[in-house]
């Protein structure tokens, strides 16, 4: 199945395109025509699935056509999105923004533990769709800068953790204030009997979707970390690179400017690199994924907005030449490798300053990441003793014992995450 058959309008299907997706997930495929119907929708689906564009894509057009009929519009918040962390909410912030790109509408995130002026001053501006937090969004309501009465469609995003982080009654007090008359998409990974209860109170005749692992493939990605000083990160790579085992490798950078110094400093190696990024313009950034995956470049450097919807067979090793300082993007980079079955490797680099990363990483994923002690660049001992330690999450948070999965691209979904430490 292709975007093309999900009867989407053309500025939604360019700018997929844009972003290089070209198949629905399952789950795209299985709620996004729900969603244009008009219906109530209960997901059942983690993070890591494709679920983020499974509702925005459909909420997007159906504000679309409501804007482009004539309806009278309203000059209220049309769509709320509640999620229960400033990570996911900035995510699903960058999603809107993304397939949106072509439609003129105005989203806005809001969350808390920063300040609220310059939120105040961008929801005064006029706002489509409002991704929050419930504590922000409840103290924005409070102060009478948020009113939610224009609401038409409410995402309810992550339900089980809003209730394993405590933030049930206040997803339950922005319920009360949302109009009866509202369309209402449901999310959770699992289904607690509170969850379950809530659920049937707001949702009307839902249309139910589940995605369900097929395997848990990522137990065949080998994770490794290597502590290293910030300078000596490119020496190392290039010291990694010797061994032809690395028959591709995907390299993540946090910022465009890093990834040309990496392809910089892998030429002078004398190792054929290219780079993929939003400076890039769409042609270059085509070329050198062509050039990857037709093994003509070994190395592709990438950061994590370019490398979205990035597939690649056989991809043998992903390399985090710095650590994301968001977790779940971890999960994702990993993600892109060890496909149907064939093993996969992820190495990440870690310099003082990454430890932090590092240990929210591991507590997102539940288990350490083998350290390679054994390296010409590896930090003193001292700096070795002081990595964080990991907190062990309860077991059977969700149903298949706490695991996070992450896809991949096409319709192959990944697990990464309750794989046993695997020494690489
Ligand atoms: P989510 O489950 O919403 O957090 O999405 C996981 C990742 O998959 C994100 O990085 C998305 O950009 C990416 N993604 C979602 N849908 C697709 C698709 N149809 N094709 C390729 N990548 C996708």
């Amino acid at each position: 199945m292709l975007f093309e058959q999900l009867s989407l309008i053309e500025p939604i299907l360019s700018a997929l395109k844009e972003e290089g997706y070209t198949t629905p997930t399952p789950i795209q495929e299985q709620a996004i025509p729900i969603i244009l119907e008009g219906k109530d929708l209960l997901g059942c689906a983690q993070t890591g699935t494709g679920k983020t564009a499974a509702f925005a894509i459909p909420v997007l057009q159906l504000l679309c056509k409501a804007k482009l009929t004539g309806q009278p519009q309203k000059g209220g918040i049309k769509a709320l999105i509640l999620t229960p962390t400033r990570e996911l909410a900035i995510q699903i912030e960058e999603s809107f923004a993304a397939y949106g790109r072509n439609l003129g509408l105005k989203q806005l995130v809001i969350f808390g533990g920063v300040s609220q002026h310059a939120q105040t001053i961008a929801l005064r501006k006029g706002v489509d769709i409002l991704i929050a937090t419930p504590g922000r969004l409840l103290d924005l309501i409070q102060q009478k800068f948020i009113r939610l009465s224009d609401v038409e469609f409410f995402v309810l995003d992550e339900a089980d953790r809003m209730l394993d982080m405590g933030f049930i009654h206040d997803v339950k007090k922005v319920i009360t204030l949302l109009p009866t008359k509202k369309q209402t998409l449901f999310f959770s990974a699992t289904m607690p009997p509170e969850i379950s209860k809530l659920a049937s109170s707001i949702l009307h005749n839902p249309s139910k979707v589940e995605v369900t692992p097929i395997s848990s493939t990522a137990e065949t990605i080998q994770q490794a970390v290597y502590f290293v000083e910030k300078e000596n990160k490119k020496l190392l790579l290039s010291h990694l690179l010797k061994d032809a085992a690395i028959k591709s490798a995907l390299v993540f950078t946090r910022t465009k400017h890093g990834a040309d110094k990496v392809v910089k400093d892998l030429h002078r190696g004398g190792v054929k690199a290219e780079a993929i990024h939003g400076n890039k313009s769409q042609n270059a950034r085509q070329r050198a994924l062509t050039n990857f995956k037709s093994g003509e470049t070994r190395v592709l450097v990438a950061t994590d907005i370019a490398a979205r919807g990035i597939d690649v067979d056989d991809l043998t090793h992903v390399i985090n030449f710095e650590l994301p300082n968001v977790p779940e993007t971890y999960v994702h980079r990993i993600g892109r490798t060890g496909r149907a079955g064939a093993s996969g490797i992820a190495f990440s680099f870690c310099d003082a300053e990454e430890k932090e990363f590092l240990r929210d990483i591991q507590k997102l994923i539940s288990i350490p990441v083998p350290v390679v002690t054994d390296h010409p660049y590896a930090m003193s001992n001292t700096s070795l003793n002081s990595i964080p330690s990991v907190k062990q999450k309860p077991v059977q948070r969700h149903h298949q014992g706490g695991e996070r999965r992450s896809f991949r691209g096409g319709d192959s979904r990944r697990y990464a995450g309750n794989q046993s430490a695997k020494r690489g």
